[in-house]
């Protein structure tokens, strides 16, 4: 054993994280899916009362049951595509990245399995690894969508205990179908399915949310976060729907008081707020439409989106165009398959500086032979 005594898998891994530059180095900042647009001040204004309120009483240890929390969470799942959700089917942590580590960790564990399709979010195989669970993954088909009888047959044969299954996917921006969610459910038994509609109130018109589903199937989990649509990424608040025994069962794992009153004090005013800090959405998803058909006229190959971001390409050099658009100020974001790039939608003067540099990128003379 060598000093520090990091367990052996994890010797060496580098943490994960998009590259954080300073609005300096990048001022138009495209790589992390954010709402470019922050909280108003009156609601900002709200948020500090919240807060203020809630320092007063930091001597004491803050609910643990977010009783008001979860009453606000199902409330605004049952405008949001959900209906019937009560508070006992509702579970919160400190962004959904915390969430989805705390499902590994109360159904994952050794010799057992998770499940997804690649391309699909790369922090999954983490959680897996984090809570000692092996990771299987399928893959999705040319056009990004999942192929119903080879995923029904991988869940048969590998018996996952968790399937993830991002919808709308990061980072190929496609939403799955409801039969497609209904058949992995039927498929997987007493597995559970999760379906991280991190991106969920970004789908397009007549994409309807797993939400719907929840009555039909009782080992399907829907999460969501205040971290994208909400504009509250620095918040960190993540949650859940699905069963009660499901949230009974993350409780044995959560840490105690998992979520600060400063935590739950922020989101309860945000969820008072939340017509006006989801009132930009409908202005994304036409920004993200027009990207979408821009980028097309380039000549360019590009995934339907359901989110609030759009994969592009292909490129022979993408880390060439990733860097020449950062050049201009304009940082996105290298992941997915090789050759493809991924832009966040944000502003429209953001959008129009993206445009410029890559138009500019595009026609400089390494950059030319994209494939
Ligand atoms: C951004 C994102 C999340 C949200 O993470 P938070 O921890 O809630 O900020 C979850 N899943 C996917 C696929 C994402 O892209």
């Amino acid at each position: 054993m060598s000093f520090p005594p990091i367990r052996e898998e994890l010797r060496g891994i580098e943490p994960y994280g998009a590259p954080q530059l300073s609005l300096e180095q990048a001022p138009v900042q495209l790589n992390v899916n954010e709402n470019p647009y922050g909280p108003s001040a009156a609601a900002a204004a709200d948020i500090a009362t919240a807060v203020a309120r809630a320092a007063m009483t930091l001597n004491r240890y803050p609910d643990r049951e977010f009783t008001e929390l979860r009453e606000g969470l199902a409330a605004y799942l049952n405008s949001s595509g959900g209906s019937g959700i009560t508070p006992e089917m509702v579970w919160a942590a400190n962004g959904s990245n915390e969430v989805m580590l705390q499902i590994l960790q109360a159904f994952g564990g050794p010799g057992r399995t998770a499940l997804s399709f690649a391309p699909t979010y790369s922090m999954y195989p983490e959680y897996a690894r984090d809570a000692m669970t092996d990771w299987v993954v399928g893959h999705r088909a040319e056009d990004f969508s999942l192929d119903l009888d080879a995923a029904r047959d991988l869940v048969h044969r590998t018996r996952p205990s968790v399937v993830l299954l991002p919808s709308p996917n990061n980072p190929t921006g496609t939403a799955l179908p409801p039969e497609a969610v209904s058949m992995l459910c039927d498929a997987a038994g007493d597995g559970i399915v999760v379906v991280d509609e991190a991106y969920g109130e970004f789908r397009r018109s007549g994409t309807p949310s797993a939400l719907e589903l929840l009555p039909r199937h009782r080992n399907l989990v829907v999460s969501r976060t205040m971290s994208k649509a909400f504009a509250l990424a620095g918040a960190r608040l993540g949650y859940l729907a699905t069963d009660p025994a499901i949230c009974d069962a993350i409780r044995v794992v959560r840490l105690p008081y998992h979520l600060s009153a400063v935590t739950q004090a922020t989101a309860l005013a945000a969820l008072r707020h939340a017509p006006e800090l989801l009132g930009r959405v409908d202005d994304l998803r036409g920004e993200r439409d027009r990207t979408v058909a821009w980028l097309r006229e380039q000549g360019l190959e590009v995934a339907d989106s359901d989110a609030n971001f759009v994969l592009f390409g292909r490129f022979a050099h993408r880390h060439a165009v990733w860097q020449g658009l950062l050049g201009h100020g304009v940082l996105i974001r290298e992941t997915g398959p090789d050759g493809w790039l991924r832009v966040s939608v944000g502003t429209a003067e953001e959008m129009t500086a993206f445009k410029s540099a890559l138009t500019i990128v595009m026609n400089t003379e390494p950059m030319r032979d994209n494939t």
